[in-house]
């Protein structure tokens, strides 16, 4: 989402594409959902059938698109991909499925934002690997059957609440994506500097770690971030002190915050005495959209014990008021939130 690019510069797909990782055991973390994935690939593989359908959901760049394509790599199968908002019409989605071939992965990103009448064309496809098309109109119209290969749909959402009951009770497969320990994040980072060639101390390994806001996807823009500044001003190591310069250049703050966070931060502290304040105020007052607010700025926010959510809206949380260096009003302080 734009959020992020209006604080970091995002960046070429083809380095995106270096980094990323080529099959489940080049993958850092999300321990669990890899574990299951691979149990089930091996046991689809070793039916010979189509894997069931998964869904993939979770805040944005913790590595559901990347999870798809490596299932379909280890399953040695053909991949698609697409997004929800790019299949307008019932035929786009028709033309993609009658393309697939036996035991292709269909990676469908944003799949909460479906079209209802395209959705209503997927539930058949997703069931009996079967297509039905109305033809024509008025008196004239008639359905017509066909018959799919058998396929894996691979579904990936930010936003699992506003996934409709009947399409997400076609995924065999729900796995939940969650946020990256620091641990994980170093493996990633300096996982990342090898792979771009770059000598990277520990400590400065760390440090891009602790401020990626849990997140790979900004793991590794960090990282290319610092490393043009090692590159330039530097010695092209990347150093720990090099690493907080840099990033402190860049607006990201010791908890990993960058600038949109910390105006949601101070909007509630400054304009709201910390809240309760509603979502619809919050991105009014930062004119961003709602679901910015609440799929891109909220779920670190609210991992981290910055915010809490409750019944009347968004509240500060004591260590929210530390981090922006202000008081907390009394009943903060003493630990009575709400
Ligand atoms: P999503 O689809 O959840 O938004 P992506 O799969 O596009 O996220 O991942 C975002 C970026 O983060 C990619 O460049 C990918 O290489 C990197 N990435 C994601 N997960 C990992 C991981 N576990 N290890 C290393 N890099 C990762």
């Amino acid at each position: 989402p734009s959020l992020r690019g209006a604080d970091l510069p995002e960046d070429a797909p083809e380095l995106d594409k270096a980094l990323r990782p080529q099959s489940l055991d080049e993958f850092i973390g999300q321990r669990e959902a890899r574990a299951n994935l691979k149990v089930f690939i091996q046991s689809a593989r070793m039916r010979g059938e189509a894997m069931d359908h998964t869904l993939f959901y979770g805040p944005p760049g913790l590595g559901k698109t990347t999870l798809a394509q490596i299932m379909a790599r280890e399953l040695g199968v053909g991949f698609r991909m697409t997004s929800g908002p790019v299949l307008a019409k019932a035929g786009d989605l028709a033309a993609i499925l009658t393309n697939l071939e036996k035991r292709d992965v269909l990676f469908i990103d944003e799949i909460h934002r479906l079209n209802p009448a395209v959705e209503e064309v997927l539930y058949p496809a997703l069931e009996d690997f079967q297509l039905d098309l109305v033809i024509g109109e008025g008196p004239a119209a008639r359905t017509v059957r066909i018959e799919l290969q058998p396929f894996t749909l691979v579904g990936a959402t930010t936003r699992l609440g506003l996934l409709t009951t009947p399409l997400r009770d076609r995924f065999g497969i729900p796995t939940r994506l969650q946020f990256y320990t620091e641990a994980e994040l170093c493996q990633i980072v300096a996982r990342g500097a090898r792979l771009l060639g770059v000598p990277a101390e520990e400590a400065g390994v760390l440090e891009i770690a602790r401020r990626a806001r849990g997140t790979p996807r900004i793991a590794g823009r960090l990282l290319r971030r610092v490393v043009d500044f090692a590159l330039v001003e530097g010695d092209g190591h990347l150093t720990q002190v090099l690493a907080d310069s840099a990033l402190t250049r860049l607006g990201v703050d010791h908890l990993g915050l960058d600038g949109a966070d910390r105006r949601y931060l101070a909007l509630l502290a400054e304009n709201y005495g910390g809240g309760p304040v509603g979502v619809e105020t919050i991105a009014a007052a930062l004119s961003e959209s709602r679901d910015a607010i609440e799929e891109v700025i909220e779920p670190f926010l609210l991992q981290q014990g910055l915010i809490a959510r409750t019944p009347r809206g968004r509240m500060l949380a004591a260590k929210a008021w530390a981090h922006l260096g202000l008081a907390a009003p009394a009943h903060v302080a003493q630990g009575r939130l709400f």
